[in-house]
Order: C-alpha cells, then structure tokens, then sequence
C-alpha cells in the first residue's frame, strides 16, 4: 500500500551555533524516530567577514549528518579527524561514546563571502551502540551515487539506501534512506520505503503532492506506513529530501548536544565531558 500524507510540520527560522540560520520543523518529537533533528543551513549569502558556523562542541549519543549544497565547510575533531565539506559532499559522523568537533566556514568563505546552503541532520543510535566507538565518514561527492530516471524528469542523489536501481556507499548503523530528489514540473516518482520504517519527506523547493495531499517548500510531511510513496511535483517541479529509518521505539533523554536513553546518562555525559573524559 502506498503512504499519505499523516501530517505536514511548517518550518521555522533559528539561529544555531556561531548564528548561522537554519529552517527547522517546528515540532517533530517522537513522530520522527529515529532523526532527532533536521536543519536546512540558508541558503544565505555572506558578505566577506560574515560567515559563521559552530565552534568546538560535543555530542554523545548519536549521528551528526552533514550534506552541503553550496558553499565550503571545515571540520575537525578530538578523534583526529579533520576534512573539508565542497557541494554536494556528505559527513556522516558517527558521535557515539564522544566527539568533541567544530564545524566552521572554510577561510576562502569567510574572507570572501559567498552562499552557504546545506543540511543536517541528527540519527538517533539504539541504546546498545550509543557508547560505540566514534566514526567518521567524509564522502566527497563524486562518490556518492547519483542517478536519472529514464525519462530524466527525475534525478536523485542517493546518502544512504537505494533509489531508481542506484545503492549507497555509506554505511549506517540504522537501515537509514537518505535521498535528495530534483523531480521536473510534473514528474513522478514511485519510491519503495519498507513497511517498518518511519518515513518524511522534507520539501525545499517548488511543492508536489502525495496521494492528493500538496506539500510546500519549508514543509516537512511525516508519511503514514506502507511499502512505498508516490511523489507527483508541481507545476515548478520539486526539490525535496527523502529520509525513512526505523522506529526506536526507546525512551530518549535530550540536553544540548547529548542525546541518551536515561536522565543519569545524561548527568554522566555531562560529568565526563567537564573531566576531559568525553572525547
Ligand atoms: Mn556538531
């Protein structure tokens, strides 16, 4: 059976980090298990000087996932891991038992201003791998796939799962989909979602309709359950984010940067990361 819409969630507008603007779902809670978050960096133009980002912070817990449109960014961590994010590239850092990170605009951004425009999302890690050992995956974008309909009224860059025949080449701990679509005026799409995974559709352009339901840029629709979703765009065309992940159905402890299971785990990761114990 095909999913519907079960509700549409408006964004709104924040200032994270350094005050970089993100687009936010107003509300998502447990609806959206398993990301925790979804932030739609700008798209902004900085002037020169202007840029910012998120100076050295920490996480416990879960997955930070970074996937930028335009614009440069650099990270570096307390795991040794350094690399810098072009269009179209994608970091999925694993934060487990501890990272400690800053995510900045690379130096020729800052000095010379330009457009910042991006994502990034938070996955939820099941209580038995929150203490796993920090992973970081830089993927350049030559490396992620790719791929056009048939027609070439739809193209689809595939982070995590499968999309028209193509597969990923990141590896999840969850059996994640993560695809970014560009569908022309018009253009359908028939997605396979499996039946147990929670799935949402974030629109950032142009507007489509699912099952008669239309949903706008800057809206995030959370699908009812079934084994897939047929996507029609609008008279613009669409662009849109597809993301599905299981339920975790697991009781979740939130305090800034730490995302756990109980209240005491939380007390702990706060503990550890004052006495230098986190990272
Ligand atoms: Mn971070």
């Amino acid at each position: 059976m095909a999913r519907s819409v079960r509700t549409t969630i408006p964004t709104r507008t924040v200032r994270e980090g350094g005050g970089f603007v993100v687009r936010r779902p107003a509300a998502m809670g447990a609806m959206m298990s398993p990301f925790l978050l979804l932030d739609e960096m700008g798209p902004v133009d900085y002037g020169p000087g202007e840029a910012v980002g998120a100076p050295s912070h920490p996480h416990r817990g879960f997955e930070t996932v970074t996937y930028l449109l335009d614009g440069c960014m650099v990270h570096e961590d307390s795991a040794g891991n350094s690399g810098t994010l072009r269009p179209g590239d994608v970091q999925w850092m694993t934060a487990g038992r501890g990272v400690i990170h800053s995510e900045l605009p690379h130096e020729d951004l800052l000095r010379d201003g330009g457009r910042n425009h991006g994502f990034q999302i938070w996955v939820n890690l099941p209580a038995k791998d929150k203490m796993m050992a920090p992973r970081y995956q830089d993927v350049p974008s030559a490396s992620i796939p790719e791929v056009t309909s048939e027609d070439g009224s739809v193209w689809a860059k595939v982070i995590a799962g499968q999309c028209l025949g193509a597969e990923a080449v990141i590896d999840t701990v969850l059996p994640i989909t993560y695809l970014h679509l560009r569908l022309q005026p018009g253009a359908r799409l028939e997605q396979p979602l499996e039946d147990e995974l929670n799935a949402m559709l974030y629109v950032f352009g142009g507007d489509l309709h699912v099952k008669g339901r239309r949903v706008v840029d800057g809206q995030l629709a959370l699908l009812t359950p079934g084994d897939s979703v047929e996507v029609v765009a609008g008279d613009a065309g669409a662009e849109l984010l597809v993301l599905a992940g299981p339920n975790l159905d697991e009781p979740i402890a939130r305090y800034g940067p730490f995302v756990m299971n109980t209240e005491e785990e939380i007390v702990q990761a706060i503990q550890d990361y004052n006495a230098g114990r986190l990272a």
